[in-house]
């Protein structure tokens, strides 16, 4: 079904936009994203109108023939700066690493300061941990959440961390620069709304299940609510082959990338579930288009409360990103001029 969405400019008035257009005959309703309404959705029992007409009105900045049903998402900007690093865009992905979990706070400073070191610029790890088994070590909570802000700043590293329930929301919020939405929580719209209205960009990891346009509409939601930016994450399907812990799908990440324009991370960790495949993984998804890495890694991997098998030791780690640099001039930005989502 496609439907008529009205973009409007940052500093446009969407009152004085919304009574000339209603003066055409055309009825909308607000879509709101970061700092207020970003567009108005034409309403389908409007007047007809000539879009160039529309475009005209002090404040639109563009009329779109909405078809994806995402019009926020196709409006997104392609890249967002946290300071000196950037997310989205060309070049050798950004990678983001740590430990699964924030287990001790000498763990967590450790591996800042040895990532920072390698040029990591964003520390991962959890302090809210949705595991599988509810007697699996669940993380540490609040006070997780400080041992990873002051080893972050400490090192100079952005800190990204997920937040599972919506009691996590806000001090998850003040701690991260960047928020993760598990697999596990993909389908939370409540919770998503709540993330959304943090202002903070989002990392939203794929359900295991969940299909390119479910993903999309989640996306969607975070942008509707508030986020500015949001960072797809595929991190594996569910697959049928206990070889590897998921089936990573890297179509998804060529086609949200290099067909829809849409930045996309992989997590090469929870899709193969062994440190042994982390780096070819890595290199296959700076290929298929992805813009980040968000790498499990591990001072003593052996030691590790959860997901050891997949911690890649951090000396391999460094090969790794070794690697991807020398390889990026390859892997150029072809997002921008894409139709789909692409602009
Ligand atoms: C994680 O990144 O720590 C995590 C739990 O990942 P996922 O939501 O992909 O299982
Ligand atoms: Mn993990």
């Amino acid at each position: 079904m496609s439907a008529v969405v009205i973009i409007l400019y940052e500093n446009a008035d969407p009152a004085r936009v919304r009574a000339e257009l209603t003066a055409r005959g055309i009825w909308t309703s607000p879509l709101t994203a970061a700092g207020g309404v970003a567009a108005l959705a034409v309403e389908p029992y409007s007047a007809a109108a000539d879009p160039a007409e529309l475009a005209a009105i002090p404040g639109v900045r563009q009329v779109l023939e909405e078809t994806t049903g995402h019009p926020l998402l196709r409006n997104m900007p392609r890249d967002y700066s946290l300071g000196e690093v950037r997310i989205g865009g060309g070049g050798a992905p950004l990678v983001m690493a740590g430990p699964c979990s924030a287990e001790t706070p000498e763990l967590v400073m450790e591996a800042a300061q040895r990532l920072a070191a390698m040029g990591v610029q964003v520390l991962r790890g959890g302090a809210y941990k949705p595991r599988t088994n509810p007697h699996s070590f669940q993380g540490h909570g609040p006070r997780a959440l400080q041992w990873l802000r002051d080893a972050a700043d400490r090192h100079g590293l952005k800190l990204i961390t997920e937040t599972m329930g919506e009691d996590s929301v806000s001090p998850v919020a003040e701690a991260a620069d960047i928020i993760q939405i598990g697999s596990r929580n993909m389908y939370n719209h409540d919770l998503l709304r709540r993330v959304g209205k943090t202002g903070k960009p989002v990392l939203l990891k794929r359900g295991v299940s969940a299909t390119i346009e479910e993903w999309m509409g989640s996306a969607e939601t975070l942008l509707l609510a508030g986020a500015p930016f949001v960072l797809f994450c595929e991190r594996g399907i569910r697959g049928y082959d206990a070889h590897t812990r998921n089936f990573l799908d890297l179509g998804s990440v060529a086609l949200l990338r290099r067909v829809h324009g849409l930045p996309v991370a992989v997590d090469p960790s929870h899709a193969a579930g062994r440190r042994d495949l982390i780096p070819p993984l890595s290199l296959a998804a700076a290929a298929a288009g992805a813009c980040a890495l968000l790498i499990e890694t591990h001072p003593s991997p052996g030691m590790a409360l959860s997901d050891g098998p997949q911690a890649l030791p951090l000396e391999e780690l460094s090969q790794v990103i070794r690697q991807i640099r020398r390889l990026a001039p390859l892997f150029p930005d072809e997002s921008a001029g894409r139709d789909g989502h692409g602009r």
